[in-house]
């Protein structure tokens, strides 16, 4: 390609506009990507300081909402039921999610849950008492029979004593008796019988000694459920409204799972009795709920009395208000009450479940915007409950995370290693793209720089042909015009001139009608084949007619012929495209040989193919411009070729109608020897 002073000036712009600031870009990059490892590291240990103290706030926030809601829900406290009215009606009661249970204390003293407030005691009391005489006859009639003898024996609870001697041998075994004989009569659906039997089991008071707690409850159920199988809806009511106010108005509180197991299996019957009133039933469910929810917190205080003790009496609270303490596997908080005067304190119980799985969901909303930062949270028997611990890691930084939940956090030493690794990557897809993007543009460009030149060729070569093939025309024209016009004006009066003039301006037509034939064969070539007619036909015929038609131009000029045509030559194609190869090859050879010089033109059958060879002893093709020469209007840049007359096209009408031919064309020359054009066509059947 030819530099021109333009394509300089594109080539400087280009190195200047997109090379340079490419190499540039690249180099500041690669410098930026080295520094990387070492910002990583820097930036790690800033992250890392930034997600504990992210962490640490999302815990205290959450259980800062937790003690807020468990103040709000301590303030429906004083309107809970406290009477057995009270439990019948329909109360707000709010729980809090991650809290268990909620006591309120005043001065010490318990203000919820109220039935609480007695004193609680668990003391069992078997004194004795002498069994009445209805009770003596009602024992003899039942032993009577052996095989009910057998069988309450089978219904007793304790099996300690033998049946002969199951009388009177301890104040347990008449109580035990007594109930293995109420449920032998419930079982066999004497209810009746087993009714007056509990009477005067319940008729004795606890004191006396007949039952402990659990015996009562066990005796009070089986008195219910009496009832109930006798359908006696109304009456099983009232007898568990009895039962649960005498509960209520107990001075202390004897065995409550007991208790509430009663309650519980009573409510539950009841609720499922058909013939209840609504509102009944809703009296019924509310005073299961609320009842229930009581005896709940009572148990948990019956069996943690000590921690709250402690609570209550410890006056180390943290900055909050808030205390802690924990036992075993619970956790409570004390805090003081803000809304009322007086020394109102709130005790809850943790719901250890619960309120860690509120702690976690904020701790993982954390960590999820801090990934590639290794930490663990473990709680206080090692299980860890977010994070990983890694294999062999330095730990950097620990602390507690939940006051209440006594989790240990732990930060660790990231594995440079992997900030590397990733570093790496990055490294070598940058590297990646700036090298394609660096390619693309200097393959883009040399594109570009050679789709320009060509554009340039082939305008000038236009402009060269268009040059050309008016002078071409002019030529004959003036001609033409000048025999014409002395004709016209009769100053040639000889017949012999006329005849001559005549002859020179036919000569002039034929040579502009062979221009013109060129360039409209070039224009056919151009525009495809769809004007071809095909056919089979004689190869050599068709060279013959064109050596007969321009063999005389070549002797005129001095130049031998050598001719051979072998006949039956066929191949398949269009005579007109055929016939303009052979004369451009032919023509050719006579114009670039300067006399004397021989041509040889030759068409003779290779096995399968017809070859056409066309050889002079002229001027001959520098190697360079053999590529060209086929061009469309390329002609080659001697004093030869400029000094004769032509128009650049017809080596590319051969190739073109080689092309569609499906013929090869070979070219060999040496530049002052001569050239030989051959072309090889396939042989029609
Ligand atoms: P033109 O009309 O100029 O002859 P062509 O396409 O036929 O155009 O040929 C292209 C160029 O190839 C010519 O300008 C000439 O320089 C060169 N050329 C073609 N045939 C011969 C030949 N037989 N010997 C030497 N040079 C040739």
């Amino acid at each position: 390609m030819q530099v021109s002073r333009n394509n300089l000036l594109f080539i400087l712009l280009f190195a200047g506009g997109i090379i340079l600031p490419t190499a540039i870009l690249a180099y500041l990059s690669f410098r930026n990507i080295q520094n990387e490892v070492y910002l990583a590291q820097k930036n790690f240990d800033e992250n890392r300081a930034s997600f504990q103290s992210e962490l640490e706030d999302a815990v205290s926030k959450e259980q800062k909402k937790i003690y807020q809601e468990t103040k709000g829900a301590s303030l429906f406290l004083y309107e809970q039921p406290r009477g057995l009215l009270d439990f019948g009606n329909a109360t707000e009661f709010k729980s809090v999610d991650g809290i268990e249970a909620i006591f309120l204390f005043n001065n010490g003293s318990l203000v919820y849950p109220d039935i609480s407030s007695r004193k609680f005691s668990s003391t069992q009391d078997f004194s004795t008492t002498i069994p009445s005489a209805r009770e003596k006859a009602l024992y003899q009639e039942e032993l009577a029979n052996p095989s009910n003898r057998e069988k309450i024996y089978q219904s007793r609870v304790a099996r300690t004593v033998h049946p002969s001697s199951i009388f009177f041998d301890s104040k347990e075994d008449q109580v035990q008796n007594l109930l293995g004989m109420i449920r032998f009569n419930y079982q066999n659906k004497k209810y009746d019988a087993a009714l007056e039997l509990l009477e005067i089991l319940e008729k004795q008071p606890h004191q006396q000694g007949y039952l402990h707690t659990d015996l009562t409850r066990s005796a009070n159920l089986l008195h219910f459920e009496i009832l109930v199988a006798q359908k006696k809806h109304q009456e099983a009511q009232d007898y568990c409204l009895q039962i649960l106010n005498e509960f209520l108005e107990d001075k202390s509180i004897k065995d409550l799972s007991s208790s509430r197991f009663f309650f519980e299996s009573a409510f539950t019957q009841i609720l499922s009795f058909e013939k209840l009133p609504q509102d009944r039933r809703e009296a019924f469910w509310n005073l299961r709920e609320n009842f229930n929810r009581q005896l709940g917190y009572m148990d948990i205080l019956f069996k943690h009395k000590d921690l709250f003790v402690e609570a209550l009496e410890d006056e180390n609270s943290s900055k909050d208000g808030i205390l802690y303490k924990q036992e075993d596997d619970i956790t409570i908080l004390k805090m003081s009450y803000p809304y009322l005067s007086g020394d109102q304190m709130v005790i809850a119980k943790i719901d250890n479940k619960a309120y860690r799985d509120r702690l976690v969901s904020k701790m993982k909303m954390v960590a999820q915007s801090w990934k590639n930062i290794p930490f663990s949270v473990v709680d206080q028997n090692d299980n860890i409950i977010l994070g990983s611990i890694p294999d062999s890691s330095i730990i950097v930084s620990q602390g507690i995370l939940s006051d209440a939940m006594n989790w240990e956090f732990s930060l660790y030493e990231k594995d440079m290693q992997d900030i590397k690794k990733e570093s790496r990557h990055r490294m070598f897809l940058m590297y990646g793209l700036m090298l394609f993007a660096l390619f693309a543009v200097i393959f883009g460009s040399v594109f570009m720089l050679r789709f320009i030149a060509q554009e340039r060729r082939l305008l000038s070569m236009k402009t060269n042909f268009l040059s050309s093939v008016s002078h071409e025309l002019k030529t004959p024209l003036t001609s033409i015009k000048m025999f014409a016009e002395m004709m016209a004006r009769g100053r040639v009066q000889k017949v012999e001139k006329v005849q001559e003039y005549s002859g020179l301006i036919g000569k002039e037509a034929t040579r502009l009608e062979n221009l013109i034939g060129a360039i409209l064969n070039y224009t056919r070539m151009e525009n495809g084949t769809s004007a071809f007619k095909w056919e089979k036909l004689d190869f050599s015929a068709c060279a013959q007619k064109v050596f007969d038609a321009v063999e005389n131009i070549g002797i005129e000029k001095g130049l031998e012929f050598r001719a051979h045509f072998e006949s039956c030559s066929f191949v398949m194609g269009d005579y007109t495209a055929l016939y303009s190869l052979c004369q451009n090859l032919i023509e050719n050879a006579i114009k670039y040989t300067n006399a004397p010089g021989e041509i040889t033109i030759d068409v003779h059958i290779e096995d399968n193919h017809v070859v056409f060879s066309v050889m002079d002893t002229g001027v001959g093709i520098p190697p360079a411009e053999q590529k060209n020469i086929f061009n469309d209007f390329y002609r080659v840049g001697d004093e030869m070729t400029r000094s004769t007359k032509g128009s650049g096209l017809g080596l590319a009408i051969v190739k073109r109608v080689a092309k569609t031919h499906r013929a090869t064309i070979s070219l060999v020359s040496r530049p002052g020897k001569g050239s030989t054009f051959t072309v090889k066509f396939k042989k029609a059947e």
